[in-house]
C-alpha cells in the first residue's frame, strides 16, 4: 500500500515551542511540498544529538569564509594556440587541484537540520529510546540548536514583535529559524528523491547547499528574511553562497530553473535552434531565461579572464550543450570556482 502523506513528529520537550500544525504550515511554503507528500517524507523535530547521529561528521564539514577570502585563485596558463588536448588535460588538472586544495579549508560546523534517505536498522535500534524512526526519507531539525541561535539573536537585541516578552521573542525567532531550516531541507529531498544524491565533495556541497538556502530565502517572508540574513552571516561559505544566486536572479521562477538545471545536469531547456547562436554571439543579447543564460555567460566570462576563451567555444561550450563529455562534473566544478571568485568579493 502506498501512503501519500507527510508525517510530523515533535519531541515532547518542544511541545511548548511549536505545534504540528505550524510545522505543516511551514512545509506548505516549500515549492517541493507535493514531492514530500507523494514520497511519504517524515519530519522530525528533535535535538542536536539525534541530528548529529544521523548526519555523518564528514557531511558537517564546510568552508570557512574568512579563510577562503585570503586564498589566491589559480590562473590557467595556456594560450589560444595550445593544442586542444593539452588544454583539456591542463584545465581538468587545474580544476581538480583547486578543489583538492579547498577541501583542506573545510572545518566542522554544527548543522541546524539534516535530510536523510538512508535510515538503517542500526539507527532505528540505536535511537529507539529517543525518536520513532522508520525507513523513509526523513528531515530532521535540531530544535535545541534553533533555540540557542534564537536566544543569541534575542540577546543582541533582535526583536521581531514589539508586544511580546523576551521569552516569546525567542520562541518566535526560533520558529522562523525552524521554518527556514525545514524549507532548506526540502531542497535536499527534492534533489535526492529525483535521483541526484548528495556527494561529499566541496564543489557539490557549495552548489547544493547554496541552492537549498536560496530556495529557503526566496520563499520566506520579509520578517523571516531578516533573521535568515542574520544567521547566515555566521554560517560557512556554502550557506552564505545563497547570496550569489539572489544577487543575480530576480525571480523565483529563475531560481527554480536553476534548481532543475542542477538536478538534471543539463541545459536541455535551451531551445535547440539557438544553440549555435549562443557560442557565436554575445550570450547577453539572447532572449533566454535568466539562469540558463547566466550559466553560459559566467563560464564564458571566466574563460576570457583566465585565458581559455577559444577553448571555451571549442570544447567547454559544445561539451555542455551536446553532453560530449564523460563527466559533466567538470562544468559544475568550473562553475563552483566562478561562484567562489565572486563570493570572495561579495561576502
Ligand atoms: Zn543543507
Amino acid at each position: 500500500m502506498f501512503i501519500r502523506m507527510i508525517n510530523v513528529w515533535i519531541d515532547s520537550r518542544y511541545n511548548n515551542y511549536i505545534s504540528k500544525q505550524e510545522v505543516f504550515k511551514y512545509l506548505t511554503i516549500s515549492p517541493f511540498y507535493h514531492l514530500l507528500y507523494n514520497n511519504n517524507v517524515h519530519v522530525y523535530l528533535t535535538d542536536s544529538n539525534v541530528v548529529d547521529e544521523i548526519c555523518p561528521p564528514e557531511r558537517r564539514k564546510f568552508l570557512d569564509v574568512e579563510t577562503i577570502k585570503k586564498q589566491e585563485l589559480p590562473l590557467f596558463r595556456f594560450h589560444e594556440e595550445t593544442r586542444e588536448e593539452y588544454k583539456k588535460e591542463y584545465l581538468k588538472k587545474t580544476i581538480d587541484e583547486f578543489w583538492k586544495k579547498l577541501k583542506e579549508y573545510e572545518k566542522r560546523y554544527p548543522v541546524l537540520g539534516c535530510y536523510c534517505n538512508c535510515i538503517t536498522d542500526d539507527l532505528i535500534y540505536e535511537l529507539s529510546h529517543k525518536i520513532p524512526l522508520v525507513k523513509k526519507p526523513s528531515i530532521f531539525i535540531a530544535v535545541d540548536r534553533c533555540l540557542n541561535v534564537a536566544r543569541n539573536l534575542n540577546s543582541t537585541g533582535l526583536i521581531i514583535s514589539t508586544t511580546t516578552s523576551s521569552q516569546q521573542n525567542v520562541i518566535n525567532i526560533a520558529k522562523s529559524i525552524i521554518k527556514s531550516a525545514l524549507i532548506h531541507e526540502t531542497f535536499h529531498a527534492f534533489t535526492d528523491l529525483n535521483g541526484k544524491h548528495y556527494r561529499n565533495e566541496s564543489w557539490f556541497k557549495l552548489i547544493e547547499e547554496s541552492l537549498a538556502n536560496a530556495v529557503a530565502y526566496g520563499f520566506i517572508n520579509k520578517r523571516d528574511k531578516i533573521i535568515f540574513e542574520e544567521i547566515s552571516s555566521k554560517q560557512p561559505l556554502e550557506y552564505q553562497a545563497y547570496k550569489y544566486w539572489w544577487n543575480r536572479l530576480k525571480h523565483k521562477s529563475e531560481l527554480m530553473t536553476t534548481c532543475h538545471i542542477w538536478l538534471r545536469d543539463n541545459l536541455y531547456g535551451v531551445p535547440f535552434m539557438i544553440y549555435p547562436l549562443i557560442f557565436f554571439f554575445i550570450p547577453a543579447i539572447l532572449p533566454i531565461e535568466g539562469y540558463r543564460r547566466l550559466l553560459i555567460e559566467i563560464l564564458h566570462e571566466m574563460s576570457i579572464r583566465y585565458g581559455f576563451h577559444e577553448f571555451f567555444h571549442k570544447v567547454i561550450g559544445p561539451m555542455i550543450i551536446y553532453g560530449k563529455i564523460s563527466n559533466i562534473d567538470i562544468m559544475w566544478k568550473l562553475f563552483g570556482m566562478v561562484m567562489i571568485y565572486y563570493l570572495k568579493k561579495e561576502l
